[in-house]
């Protein structure tokens, strides 16, 4: 099945509904989207000669022409190859040429960092060129298979270069469905707002809210600014939306009186929610919001936390839950392993292993990854975690986050959990750093709550009062901002290569 298929639907049945938005103002009904997509498909096999498979670029921020395009993609029965907007031009090189993209459609602000890159064709959709495309004569939707590539997830490349993670068009409905079953619970769902970038979680969910013929929100300024987002909230009924731990921060920070009663649900995930924020997150919004654990490989499906496990604050576990990704979604089976791939009892840590009809059919172009991380039909996440009991999945580090100090294993994400409860930390990141006498050694990068308000002592004592001696960092050192990549999440490895460059530079402790 064509995934685009779910758009034909929506626009047939729910054609008057409004389908893109900018702002408080709709711009096209779903009849409409339905129609210019079917159009804009057959300029992209005619007007460009392409075929059934190859790959089209998307190098846009979120705008109203995104869905119109990666629909268009699928219903020509070609691979959509989201790009983030914020890349460096040697990050849309890369991925240009990875992807082997035969045209690539950008905003009007990327095309000068684009044009000098070699590609077939380039097509900017704020031009008069772009709208002429889209009155070419409509076509049928093409027929596709579920494991035909559809899109072409390149992942944000923590570690070394972005790999693009084949996602079919199954994975992409399994994907959706799970949006329904685990993540987002009750109807109705009437509003998605693109907070996020659309070339990653967010546009992955524009998927269930076309299925759903949900209207899809775009801010007018284009970022996430929390005064804009409030004020779409309050604007639009039943609005949900995907954010990173720290969108959602951001707005907790935002202290003005407002009114979100609208909101229908905020999905966090992609990164660790820590439970101080979390516990804030559900006393500014109520019971609205849901977890989802997953990555590039198995798109926003491995586990989630659903909001009524969010909101049972009187089940004795509750703060073990909030601090947890949840359970398995429904597509997947979720296991813990040990190095060789065993099975490994209820509570024990090891490496995250997931199978289903979500996980990726591979790397593009890379079958010696591909072998490597899907060996014995599971994705191997390079995620350390461990189950409870009740089956509720707990992740402590990426494998090569993880420190040993002494012998002994340390998850830094421990110990941010627990400096985050403390007055004076906004912001926690911990490393290891190389040592001679323990192998290595705790360092916590603190963000202060209030600048001038750094003092280790205080946060030496409160290690000591809540967590084991071993674990608790042997430096502070106090930042205005910790290394971030283009999607929120913390550079680890970046952190590392400051932290040793200062301690070479005698600026250690
Ligand atoms: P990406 O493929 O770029 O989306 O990154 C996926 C990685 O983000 C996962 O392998 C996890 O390490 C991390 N991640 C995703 N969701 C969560 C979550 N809910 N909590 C903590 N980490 C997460």
């Amino acid at each position: 099945m064509n995934i685009a298929t779910q758009l034909v639907r929506s626009g047939l049945a729910q054609g008057d509904r409004p389908a893109v938005a900018r702002g408080s103002m709709v711009l096209t009904n779903y009849a409409e989207l339905s129609d210019r997509v079917a159009r804009l498909a057959w300029a992209l096999r005619e007007n460009y000669l392409l075929n059934p498979g190859d790959r089209v670029a998307l190098a846009m921020k979120n705008c109203p022409s995104f869905l119109e395009v990666l629909y268009a993609c699928w219903h020509a029965g070609l691979v959509a190859v989201p790009i983030n907007a914020k890349l460096h031009q040697t990050e849309f090189a890369y991925i240009l040429e990875n992807s082997g993209s035969r045209l690539c459609f950008a905003t009007d602000e990327l095309v000068e960092t684009l044009a000098p890159l070699s590609l077939e064709h380039l097509v900017c959709v704020d031009t008069p060129e772009y709208l002429t495309l889209c009155g070419a004569d409509p076509m049928a939707c093409a027929a596709r298979q579920p494991n035909d590539a559809a899109w072409l997830f390149y992942t944000s490349g923590t570690t070394g270069q972005p790999k693009g993670a084949t996602l079919s068009h199954r994975n992409l409905l399994a994907m959706s469905y799970c949006y329904f079953a685990d993540v987002d619970q009750g109807a109705p769902w009437e509003c998605i707002l693109h907070a996020a970038p659309m070339s990653h979680g967010s546009g992955l969910y524009s998927l269930p809210h076309v299925a759903q013929a949900s209207c899809h929100v775009l801010p007018e300024s284009g970022r996430f600014e929390p005064a804009e987002i409030f004020a779409l909230i309050e604007a639009w009924p039943n609005l949900s939306f995907f954010a990173a731990p720290t969108m959602v921060k951001r707005l907790l920070d935002d202290t003005m009186d407002r009114d979100t009663s609208n909101l229908k649900s905020i999905f966090y995930g992609g990164g660790p929610m820590y439970v101080a924020d979390c516990r804030a997150g559900l006393e500014r919004f109520g019971p609205k919001l849901s977890q989802l654990y997953g990555q590039g490989e198995s798109p926003m499906t491995i586990t989630a936390l659903a909001t009524h496990f969010h909101a049972d604050s009187a089940h004795p576990r509750w703060l073990d839950r909030l601090a947890s990704v949840g359970i398995a979604q429904s597509v997947v089976e979720v296991r813990v392993a040990d190095d060789d791939d065993n099975l490994l009892p209820t509570g024990e840590i090891g490496e995250i292993l997931v199978r289903g009809d979500s996980v990726m059919t591979g790397y593009w172009g890379n079958p010696i990854a591909t072998a490597e991380t899907l060996r014995g039909g599971w994705l191997h996440t390079g995620d350390m975690g461990s189950f409870d009991d009740d089956g509720f999945l707990t992740l402590k580090d990426r494998s090569k986050d993880m420190v040993i100090s002494g012998g002994t294993n340390i998850y830094p994400r421990e110990v941010e959990e627990i400096l985050l409860r403390h007055e004076l930390v906004s912001e926690a990141s911990v490393i290891g750093r190389p040592d001679p006498e323990w192998g290595e050694v705790l360092i916590a990068y603190v963000v202060p709550a209030q600048a001038g308000q750094e003092d280790c002592g205080s946060l030496d004592a409160f290690c000591l009062e809540h967590m084991a001696r071993f674990k608790r960092p042997k430096a502070y050192k106090f930042v205005a901002e910790l290394p971030k990549n283009n999607y929120g999440k913390v550079l680890k490895t970046k952190l590392r290569e400051l932290d040793a460059a200062a301690l070479a530079n005698g600026r250690g402790d």
